[in-house]
């Protein structure tokens, strides 16, 4: 998967979402990170030539720390990103057709900060003139806390990861304790949460989670289900339709695009209730699969189907490969038959 951080400032992306960059790097994901300004103004002692210069070098260090692959700086003016939005979106564009990425992590829109706020409008533009497939965009907190989140992540394995790269921006940290405050910060989100010892929370900028109540994305239960989309995504070709065994609960047909899934049973692309026997299972999956469907997906809520459907699933293991199976999904891949 490729991933692309942007930062309005050398070391936002640390404070932000250090600890999540770190679990995707390890996950095998590319981490790009864009910085739009170098933070010139931060270093009132020396000139903005000297300033940006530290500034970038620290970012250097810490995007090495957390496994950032490539690091671009826009050089855009720091404190007056408000009034360049239109030149950093331009700026960003060809990063985004080089990156391709399938999420993007920026600051969020009530951020105190106005080169935060900005930060979001200039991604947008960025997207749209880019013409490349709509990514999910998660909003990071820095020092302005999201009153609302859609996905916890837990960071606890790289905590301290993060905070090491937080104070590879010395400069910063010399003037303002971070470490201490994201401290704070993130065991704060792990309790309240519910997902770990220490969290980063993010919220969908695009509005794809609109449909999702929030007292449903607090539940660390959707934690659960976001961490089986994102796996879903891995193993599903994008541009692919998929059969996903759901039960009907899981309805953010946004975050899998530009995948397309058909619930089982289907009928008019709606959830149709559950089968009342193996013979019906086998004959609706054959159905959707010379319809187009690739995959089928079991989400863990319905591992019961493998047992209660047993002809359903020695079908399955007798007719097709099982290319994922762990303790969220299990996925066969129906585009060739095994050879039995
Ligand atoms: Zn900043």
């Amino acid at each position: 998967m490729n991933v692309l951080v942007i930062a309005p400032h050398p070391d936002d992306e640390s404070i932000g979402c250090g600890g999540t960059i770190c679990l995707h790097a390890d996950r095998g994901d590319r981490v790009a990170a864009v910085f739009l300004t170098s933070g010139e103004k931060g270093l009132t002692d020396l000139s903005q030539e000297d300033a940006r210069r530290i500034r970038e070098r620290e970012s250097e260090d810490a995007a090495a720390i957390l496994g950032i692959a490539s690091v671009t700086f826009l050089r855009r003016p720091d404190k007056h990103l408000e009034q360049d939005t239109l030149h950093a979106a331009e700026a960003l564009k060809p990063i985004l057709q080089r990156e391709k990425p399938e999420v993007i992590y920026l600051t969020h829109e009530r951020d105190f900060h106005p080169d935060h706020r900005a930060c979001v409008s200039i991604v947008q533009a960025a997207l749209r003139a880019s013409g490349i497939a709509t990514p999910a965009l998660l909003s990071y907190e820095v020092l302005t806390p999201l009153t609302e989140y859609d996905r916890a992540e837990d960071i606890t394995p790289v905590m301290r990861r993060k905070l090491k790269a937080v104070c590879a921006h010395r400069s910063q940290v010399r003037q303002f304790r971070y470490d201490r405050a994201l401290l704070a910060m993130n065991r704060f989100r792990g309790v309240v949460a519910g997902v770990g010892r220490y969290a980063e929370v993010f919220r969908f900028a695009n509005g794809c989670m609109s449909g999702i109540p929030l007292d449903c994305r607090a539940d660390p239960g959707w934690h659960r289900l976001y961490a089986a989309i994102q796996e879903i995504i891995k193993v599903v070709p994008a541009e692919s339709s998929f059969i996903l065994v759901d039960d009907g609960c899981l309805e953010a047909p946004a975050l899998i695009a530009p995948r397309r899934y058909l619930p089982f049973l289907e009928k008019e692309g709606r959830y149709w209730g559950k089968p009342p026997d193996d013979a019906t299972a086998i004959r609706e999956l054959e159905r959707l699969r010379n319809a187009g469907a690739s995959f089928i997906v079991f989400i863990w809520s319905t591992f019961w189907w493998l047992e209660y459907y047993g002809g359903l699933h020695r079908y399955l293991r007798a007719q097709f490969p099982c290319i994922r199976q762990d303790e969220r999904i299990v996925v066969f891949d129906l585009r060739t038959r095994s050879r039995t």
